[in-house]
């Protein structure tokens, strides 16, 4: 599935991220966590996206750009496979050196996650090839460009 999207608020681009989270939901059976590498612009609205993502798993905290944590751990609260959303944000960094540092082999290989990473671009080559890729564009002050890619749907 490769699907080009244009939103043209922060609230649309949320509700595209409700979307998303609904089709993960429904998914059984899967054998390794599921994956958002989410890459683009500054401000082209990932954080924006995993907001809408996180309300549809039942998370009750907003989701923040976390600026000096990497990662955040919260419970999924909606019924299904997954008990765990895990955000990470590597806008501050370049390697995959620090993410593997927070176990995160272990995190992807256990199926009752979902992970979503911004800045996934630089931790490409440790990615799995079943990573759902959301591409961010910054088209204008409101509209912004949204490409899923989601190549490998993990079986369900
Ligand atoms: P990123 O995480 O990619 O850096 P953010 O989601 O933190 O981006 O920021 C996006 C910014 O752009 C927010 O301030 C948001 O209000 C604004 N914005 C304007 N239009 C949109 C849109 N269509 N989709 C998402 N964000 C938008
Ligand atoms: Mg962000």
């Amino acid at each position: 599935m490769k699907k080009d999207h244009i939103t043209n608020s922060p609230k649309e681009t949320r509700k595209l991220g409700e979307f998303l989270a609904e089709e993960i939901l429904k998914i059984r059976n899967n054998k390794k966590a599921i994956v958002l590498g989410l890459q683009g612009d500054l401000g082209g609205g990932k954080t924006t996206f995993l907001q809408g993502f996180g309300k549809t798993l039942g998370i009750r905290q907003k989701i923040l750009s976390p600026t000096f944590v990497i990662m955040k751990k919260f419970p999924v609260k909606k019924k299904g496979s997954f008990e765990n959303f895990y955000h990470f944000d590597y806008y501050r960094l370049s390697g995959p050196k620090e993410i593997l540092k927070l176990g995160f082999k272990e995190i992807t290989s256990d199926p009752l996650n979902i992970i979503a990473v911004e800045w996934a671009d630089k931790i490409k080559k440790i990615l799995f090839k079943e990573t759902v890729w959301i591409k961010f564009r910054f088209i204008n002050d409101k509209k912004r460009k949204i490409t899923i890619l989601w190549k490998n749907l993990p079986k369900n």
